[in-house]
């Protein structure tokens, strides 16, 4: 089965998308890469949806990416003797390390560090930046506030702390516990939340190694004042808006998206716009038209990915969603403005790059000017694909790989249809095996060009330095 867009669709898993049916059809519509949000769900649920996922890549003969999405130090305040309580603008609430439940004067903040990292003057953002607090002062173990929006606050609602790089690392023990699971069953991408720093990056390869890629999620401003250097440290970044959103103020979110993915563009590292995309179609059957001009803004500015949460976890219309997206990004990328503004935005390889770059850069020009049907990328660590696809060249990626974890990973990249696939041993070979594998993926017919590009040494990583032009 093929793929007629570029841009891939992730979605989550959750309750309205948890039987074998559903996952298929979600599948059909258009879902590259499944999300599995280790916030939510049991060890057993997490399994259960692993096996299945298998299952259904088998049954449907291609690769199907599965990102284990980490929940990260979410920060949360505790219990309140009723449950909740009720704060109004102008009072003073205090914080503090007494695990004792909390009342309208005061509450639980079981986490020393945000104390450690507080100053007078600090905002606290809770429920989703519903409610603002604002630190008068502070100590290691308390600090008084002033309510600066008040409203309703449940007991275990979240703690934002905008602005404040905390002390605190990227992974805590509940995560270190998660992504054992997750690469004990497999994981193709492992999703880190709430990443302050290129070292949360670092620290968390120290441990996952080569058994899955690492996808950043952008959520903190004090990642984004450090995009480069984390995006460097990446293999692919998640533009988290949700709690960008409340770390910031939301009119501060679509600049920051665009240079987030301008970055990655520019870096040659795949990037995922999420979060309320489609978010009315949680009840509607139909978007908003402001929801799917949304989802086309992403297409336009070349991102890779668009996901889903709610939508597809917990909505009513999980399969609408995605067959929803789909369109969306069809339309977008059968505009003749959307090429123009790709090729607008593309950052050329100047001279003195590397080879691969070279490469990749003839690449893109000898598709255009021969007008080659689709470009064959061989491929053992997923990395030739991914140069290619940075070039956001005129036709698709077909890549070829015998590495079954990078023929997985490579679902989610822009342009690049994956197939697992034995390795080419010779410069012959690798044209004969180019042109029967397009052929019968219906990506070229007899007669058309196509254009295959390759490391030599083969099954060498990192070494692309070849590019061969063959008649189907
Ligand atoms: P979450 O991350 O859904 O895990 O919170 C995405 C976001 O914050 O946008
Ligand atoms: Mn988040």
């Amino acid at each position: 089965m093929r793929r007629t867009r570029n841009a891939k669709i992730v979605a989550t898993l959750g309750p309205s998308s948890s039987d074998k049916d559903v996952v298929r059809r979600l599948f059909v519509a258009g879902v590259d890469v499944f999300r599995l949000n280790f916030s939510h769900g049991s060890a057993d649920d997490h399994r259960a949806r692993f096996v299945m996922l298998r299952e259904l890549e088998k049954e449907m003969g291609r690769p199907i990416g599965i990102l284990a999405d980490l929940q990260g130090p979410k920060l949360r305040v505790g219990t309140f003797v009723e449950g909740f309580v009720t704060l109004k603008q102008g009072q003073a609430f205090r914080l503090d390390l007494d695990p004792a439940p909390g009342d309208a004067k005061r509450a639980s903040l079981p986490h020393p560090e945000i104390f450690a990292a507080l100053v007078s003057g600090a905002e606290l953002l809770l429920d989703d930046g519903k409610l603002r607090l604002v630190v008068e002062h502070c100590g290691a173990d308390f600090a008084e506030t002033r309510v600066a929006v008040g409203g309703k606050l449940s007991e275990r609602k979240g703690v934002n702390v905008p602005g404040v790089v905390l002390p605190i690392t990227a992974l805590t023990s509940k995560d270190h516990r998660d992504m054992a699971l997750a690469l004990e069953l497999g994981a193709d991408w492992i999703a880190l939340s709430f990443v302050q720093r290129p070292e949360d990056v670092t620290e968390a390869r120290a441990i996952i190694g080569t058994r899955a890629a690492i996808i950043t999620k952008l959520e903190k401003p004090a990642a984004v004042d450090q995009l480069d250097a984390i995006v460097a440290v990446s293999d692919a970044v998640m533009v988290a808006r949700g709690d960008l959103g409340v770390e910031l103020p939301a009119e501060r979110v679509p600049a920051i998206q665009k240079r987030i993915v301008g970055c990655c563009r520019r870096l040659g590292k795949p990037v995922v716009v999420a979060t309320q995309m489609l978010e009315s179609m949680i009840e509607s059957p139909v978007p908003t038209r402001a929801e799917a001009s949304d989802v086309a803004t992403a297409i336009y500015d070349g991102a890779d990915a668009v996901m889903l949460s709610a939508e597809s976890a917990s909505g009513k219309h999980p399969v609408e969603a995605v067959d929803m997206m789909h369109r969306i990004i069809g339309q977008v990328e059968s505009d003749p403005l959307y090429r123009q503004l790709i090729n607008a935005s593309h950052a050329s390889a100047q001279p003195g790059c590397d080879v691969a770059e070279a490469v990749c850069c003839a690449m893109r020009s000898t598709v255009a000017l021969l007008r080659a049907a689709t470009i064959v990328c061989y491929t053992s660590s997923g990395h030739t694909s991914l140069r290619a696809a940075r070039e956001r060249p005129q036709s698709p990626i077909l890549s070829l790989t015998p590495n079954l974890a990078a023929a997985r990973q490579l679902s989610m990249v822009w342009g690049v249809h994956s197939v697992h696939s034995r390795d080419v041993t010779d410069v012959n070979q690798m044209a004969e095996v180019a042109c029967e594998v397009a052929k019968r993926e219906r990506f070229a017919e007899p007669g058309q060009f196509i254009v295959a590009i390759a490391g030599m040494p083969f099954g060498t990583p990192g070494t692309t330095n070849l590019m061969r032009i063959a008649t189907v």
